[in-house]
């Protein structure tokens, strides 16, 4: 599925987010980097690539086994048609750091649209089948990472369908969150 996002862009995306960490000490210390193993005990975790974002990356370099899913046989938005990329890394938590997808990059956090188109950032509340413990005790985050995440998220949803993934996550979340009142 070709998005609109160029590969240049995914470049400065990837270079911005290299230059920052969300906490200034290893986390995966203290927790296995489970973030980055679970994967190994479940089959169905990995990395979703965002559209165009495997330009990027030379699938014959080795570190990450690849998978092309059918949009349309998951819960993707309607405007996605087509084939995204699924990565799994060989060698967790061991990997090119500079080549990390977006999706490593900007965890703990993850982007939130409002009704009004507002972006925001909060911890990532997806389902996961593993505790991170930067979620769990809401850890304060550092500022350049989140000012440098922030960036990147604004530049990203401006490709419509980037746009669509967050709208459509956020709208779930809010569905989710009326059902829980
Ligand atoms: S982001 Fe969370 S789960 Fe991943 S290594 Fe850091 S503390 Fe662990
Ligand atoms: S690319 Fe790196 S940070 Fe991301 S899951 Fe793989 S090992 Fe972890």
């Amino acid at each position: 599925m070709k998005g609109r996002t160029r590969k240049r862009t995914y470049r400065a995306v990837y270079r911005l987010l290299d230059r920052v960490s969300p906490v200034p000490f290893d986390c995966g210390a203290i927790c296995g980097s489970v973030c980055c193993t679970a994967a190994y005990d479940d089959e169905s975790l990995g990395i979703m690539l965002l559209p165009g974002e495997e330009k990027v990356h030379d699938r014959s370099g080795g570190w990450l086994s690849w998978e092309s899913l059918i949009t349309n046989e998951y819960e993707f938005p309607e405007s996605w048609k087509g084939r995204i990329w699924f990565v799994r890394c060989k060698a967790p938590p061991h990997c090119p750091r500079n080549l990390r997808p977006i999706q490593c990059r900007t965890f703990p956090l993850t982007p939130h649209l409002d009704e009004d188109g507002e972006l925001s950032l909060i911890f990532n509340d997806f389902d996961l089948p593993y505790v991170c413990p930067m979620i769990e005790d809401e850890t304060e985050l550092d500022e350049r990472f989140v000012r440098a995440t922030m960036t990147a998220w604004k530049h990203l949803i401006r490709d419509p369908l980037i746009y669509d993934l967050v709208w459509k996550e956020s709208r779930d979340r809010d569905a989710l969150n009326m059902d829980c009142r």
